[in-house]
């Protein structure tokens, strides 16, 4: 089958979940059926569009891996394409000049409504052949009765009445085409087979489908995706904790996990919940498309950021989170790939997401002089039974080759030696350590440290 699919993003804001879900499936489709995928800039909107946008959008949708066929196309480029066709359509007499004003058209609207009828222009320059003039704008001419019908992708049959449709303008009184006009030139040029976007479009597409009929031009597939909504079913907002996706890449998400969330946002593949990019391509064919708007969760894009996290070679992980600890301040010098493998080793199991992941290396790579030391745990396991077991480990570590295995069998052998439990000794020790009750495993910890270090904490934890 071949497959054109088109992401169409209007520059006023940044990405954000709801696009970039809608971006996804796009490209996701494209590439199941080996097609294309297209990035269209719908910049029309002069006073709103800002070129920073453009960029940072791009932006994200090369963190997101959702790579484009073909040149960007930019709205505010092609006028002069769009007003070929509303000239061809004038000609073959699907099209005609209105001299109607704004305020005539309103009164007409008005006087729908008085009449309990829906809102409409009234038609009264159809049949006056008027040609072009100062003020005048382009109409198409719709059929003045059947219906429009299509088989959207997600929402299934979708049947509306010409009757809801009046005449609506293509080419406005300034000689810009409409956004409806433009829309259909673009994806026709464009080859377009799939246009899938928000269901707030969904009004628009009988509209367009009647362009494509004037213009005697194919129609695509059609499929509208239900709005994300919040976990409180309303409309989804920063106060859910919806971001942009800049703002995810800034906080340390995987590009993998909010491309795999926002995927199961609306799609299903069975129960299946976590999927490799290449399975996504070949499970994503268009069809198990929810109808119903599902509700953005963070706990669950949070559980799915873990996930990959915890699935990502060592080595992998450890560049991705090297910029969040120079962001945190570390003094980088010491930490080479190794080391920080070996924290990502030790802190992974616990961090939500890179930046998480990066803070959690602090209690490491704070000097024992200036570690903080948490007053509750100091209070209750720094007893002096407490202590007397710090010095005394002193001593033992003090004697220890420090890699993690030897560390493990002579801390094991303090505890049996002396006819103790693990739990007389640790809490001591991790609070020595790590300066609160929490953190990896002991002996990983004392191999980071080295001797000095070890040491040099369980000092003065015991003074
Ligand atoms: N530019 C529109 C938007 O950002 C998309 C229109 C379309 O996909 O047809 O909502």
């Amino acid at each position: 089958m071949n497959v054109v699919t088109r992401f169409a993003p209007s520059p006023t804001g940044h990405l954000h979940i709801g696009g970039a879900r809608t971006a996804i499936f796009c490209w996701l489709l494209a590439r199941h059926y080996g097609g294309q995928f297209h990035l269209r800039i719908e910049d029309t909107d002069l006073l709103r569009s800002k070129q920073e946008y453009t960029d940072s959008i791009l932006a994200s949708m090369r963190w997101l891996g959702l790579d484009w066929d073909g040149p960007l196309n930019y709205q505010t480029q092609r006028t002069a394409l769009y007003n070929q066709y509303v000239d061809k359509l004038l000609e073959s007499g699907h099209a005609y000049w209105c001299s109607c004003t704004p305020e005539e058209v309103e009164a007409m609207r008005e006087k729908a409504r008085e009449q309990g009828l829906k809102p409409r222009y009234n038609g009264c320059c159809r049949e006056r052949n008027l040609g072009p003039g100062e003020g005048r704008c382009v109409r198409l001419k719709a059929p003045l009765a059947g219906k429009v019908v299509f088989d959207d992708l997600v929402k299934g049959t979708i049947a509306v009445d010409v009757s809801e449709l009046d005449d609506m303008v293509i080419r406005r009184a300034d000689g810009m085409p409409t956004y409806n006009m433009a829309v259909v030139v673009d994806d026709h040029e464009m080859g377009i087979t799939h246009v899938i976007r928000g269901d707030d479009h969904v009004s628009n597409t009988p509209r367009q489908i009647l362009i494509y009929e004037a213009l005697g031009l194919p129609v695509p597939r059609f499929g509208h995706v239900p709005m994300i909504l919040g976990p409180d079913r309303q409309k989804l907002s920063k106060r859910h904790g919806a971001r942009a996706v800049i703002e995810y890449q800034n906080d340390g998400l995987l590009p993998q996990a909010l491309v795999n969330y926002l995927v199961r946002l609306g799609w299903s593949h069975g129960d299946q919940e976590i999927f490799t990019r290449e399975e996504l391509i070949e499970f994503f064919d268009g069809t198990s498309l929810n109808p119903a708007a599902a509700a953005f969760d963070p706990a669950k894009l949070e559980w799915c950021n873990a996930h990959f996290m915890r699935e990502l070679p060592l080595s992998e992980l450890a560049a991705l989170v090297r910029p969040f600890a120079e962001q945190a301040g570390y003094d980088m010098t010491g930490l080479d790939d190794s080391r920080l493998e070996a924290l990502c080793h030790m802190f992974r199991e616990r961090a939500a997401n890179l930046k998480v992941l990066a803070e959690s290396f602090a209690p490491l790579l704070t000097p024992a002089a200036s570690l903080p030391l948490d007053e509750k745990a100091a209070a209750k396991n720094l007893t002096e039974a407490g202590k007397g077991h710090l010095a005394a480990l002193r001593e033992v570590f003090a004697a220890c080759d420090f890699t993690q295995e030897a560390l493990e069998a002579a801390l094991q052998g303090y505890i049996e030696g002396n006819g103790l439990k693990f739990k007389d000794v640790a809490p001591a020790l991790r609070t020595a350590l790590m300066g609160f009750m929490g953190g990896p495993h002991l002996p990983e910890i004392m191999a980071f440290l080295g001797k000095d270090e070890t040491l040099a904490r369980l000092a003065r934890a015991a003074a």
